[in-house]
């Protein structure tokens, strides 16, 4: 009998420790565990979904004649540490061998490599063939190479998968379409509301669960929205690309009140926790392209998310870690603000971002990149802080795809490995991209006085805070060449007002 361990992310049949399972004879071990909920406060939605994907997972095994060992979260014997419960199950059911596929988390593969101790027993641990390419491939497209450009890796796999090639060439004849993907949205266009999933007894069951136990979490549960099966997940696939993939290329940079989703696809937490598989995606994109039914620069523009950040994100943080998380090439120093965690801020993108990701544990990627990373940026946010934070906000967050979207591409903490320049922009970004800016206290043109607005003078202060640091960087010319025209008394009057404003909302963190 092979003891088969089945993680919170791992909710899928396609498992590769799951491919040669024999129901007859094999034991499949899910368990839910405190410290997995609580090393960071996780928002109340993406415990739910976990739990309610996990409980969901076990009985559709049982269903395929599986014996399922489920141990609850209640339940007194659990010793609520993933080793502890492999140990406990070994004991009970006396095993040939353990097989587990690879984690999704450094902490995790370290306690996975501690089972073989804990238990006497022979692990596997079988790579994780639910993504698209594999660490050994990354490493070797890696070499030493001093910077790794996603382009060029998502070249690669093009190439490999054959998806959206004629041949050995792109279709469309370009790799990529971003330029045209670059539209606010105008006010005539009502982008369709997500699919609703009505939670099930089971969800329910869980829901009880988590109001019991974590009250004090940031977020709320009531607007919980997330597919907990791979039935749902599917029928939330059919529904974006029948519905939002079609726009999904020229908005895909918008903000808008009360537009918290718009052409996006809501995707992510079914993938990242086994409920959809990113090849499925891929292709039910790419079909709606050859079917005529999405423009290419949609359909590009989507799988490029999905078969290069997606994938490259994660090859780069097996590749770095577990030093990657140490980085703070900015030497950023201060405490994250408050109003991270209380939308009082008054600045209005920030506000709306913050509310939303409270309420709905959802944020799009501009929100994440351009407001609330933007902003941690800008202030020199101490990296740990700011990884917290987006650790424990989100519903698709865990570190392998949160920690290189934040340290590398939002806050530069990695100094340039990721992204060859900071993704830095003043409110003139956010106005230009979304209507925050029109219902605002705040006054977007000015950059000093009681209304001017924090991006601006923050913009500013952090290009001549790091002026020398970018002096080579190409990418960086433009900005440096307007600092150094700029008149040198309202760049004082700026940095004056940003270092006032930062000692007030976000401190110096003590070294
Ligand atoms: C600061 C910051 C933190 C982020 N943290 C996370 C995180 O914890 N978990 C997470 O899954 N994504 C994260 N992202 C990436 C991206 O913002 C989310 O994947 C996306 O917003 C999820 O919503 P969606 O499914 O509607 O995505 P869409 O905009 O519709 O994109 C489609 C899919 O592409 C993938 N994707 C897009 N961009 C990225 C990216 N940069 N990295 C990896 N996958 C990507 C996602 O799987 C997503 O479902 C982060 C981005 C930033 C800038
Ligand atoms: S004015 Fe500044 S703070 Fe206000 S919404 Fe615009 S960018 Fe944000």
């Amino acid at each position: 009998m092979i003891l088969r361990p089945v993680l919170g992310d791992q909710c899928s049949h396609a498992l590769a420790s799951l491919a040669d399972l024999d129901p007859a004879r094999d034991v499949v071990l899910m368990v839910e565990v405190m410290r997995e909920c609580t090393y960071v406060p996780h928002h109340p939605q993406k415990i739910a979904l976990i739990l309610s994907a996990m409980r969901h997972f076990a009985a559709e095994l049982r269903g395929r004649g599986v014996r399922v060992e489920y141990v609850a979260l209640d339940d007194p014997a659990n010793t609520h540490s993933f080793r502890g419960e492999v140990r406990r199950a070994a004991e009970r059911l006396r095993p040939a061998g353990i097989v587990c596929t690879h984690p999704g988390e450094f902490r995790v593969l370290e306690d996975m490599q501690g089972w073989e101790e804990a238990t006497a027993l022979p692990v596997e641990i079988r790579e994780d063939t639910r993504f698209l390419c594999d660490l050994q491939s990354f490493r070797r497209w890696a070499g030493d190479k001093k910077q790794l450009r996603m382009e060029f890796f998502y070249r690669e796999m093009r190439r490999k998968t054959g998806l959206l090639m004629e041949g050995d060439q792109p279709v469309g004849a370009k790799w990529n379409f971003d330029a045209e993907n670059r539209s606010a949205l105008p006010a005539e266009v009502l982008p369709p509301p997500p699919m609703r999933f009505v939670p099930d007894a089971t969800t329910q069951e869980v829901f009880a669960l988590v109001r019991k136990h974590f009250p004090h979490h940031f977020g709320t549960l009531d607007a919980f929205n997330w597919p907990v099966t791979a039935d749902e997940a599917r029928a939330a696939l059919r529904d974006f690309v029948e519905r939002r993939l079609e726009r999904f290329g020229d908005f895909q940079d918008a903000m808008a009140e009360g537009q918290a989703t718009l052409f996006h696809a809501l995707l992510s937490t079914s993938m990242n926790c086994g409920l959809l598989l990113p090849r499925e995606i891929c292709e039910a994109a790419e079909g709606a392209w050859r079917a005529g039914r999405a423009p290419l620069n949609a359909v590009e523009g989507f799988v490029r998310q999905i078969l290069g950040w997606r994938e490259y994100v994660r090859g780069l943080y097996w590749l770095r870690m577990p030093r990657y998380r140490e980085l703070n090439a900015l030497e950023a120093r201060r405490a994250l603000p408050e109003f991270y965690w209380e939308p009082n801020s008054g600045m209005r993108c920030m506000d709306a971002a913050v509310t939303q990701t409270r309420d709905t544990a959802y944020a799009h990627h501009i929100q994440r990149l351009m407001v609330t990373g933007n902003f941690a940026l800008l202030a020199g946010i101490h990296p740990d802080q700011v990884n917290a934070w987006y650790l424990v906000v989100y519903a698709d967050a865990y570190e392998w795809v949160e920690l290189p979207n934040v340290h590398g591409m939002a806050i530069h903490a990695d100094g340039g490995i990721m992204a060859s320049k900071p993704y830095a922009a003043s409110g003139a970004y956010i106005n230009r991209m979304s209507d925050h800016c029109r219902k605002c206290a705040f006054d977007v043109k000015a950059s000093v006085g009681e209304r001017a607005c924090p991006f601006n003078h923050l913009y500013w202060d952090f290009i001549a805070r790091h002026a020398a640091r970018f002096a080579n960087n190409p990418r960086m010319a433009m900005p440096l060449a307007t600092l150094r025209k700029m008149d040198p008394g309202k760049l004082a009057a700026m940095r004056a007002q940003s270092a006032a404003f930062l000692d007030r909302v976000a401190p110096e963190v003590p070294a």
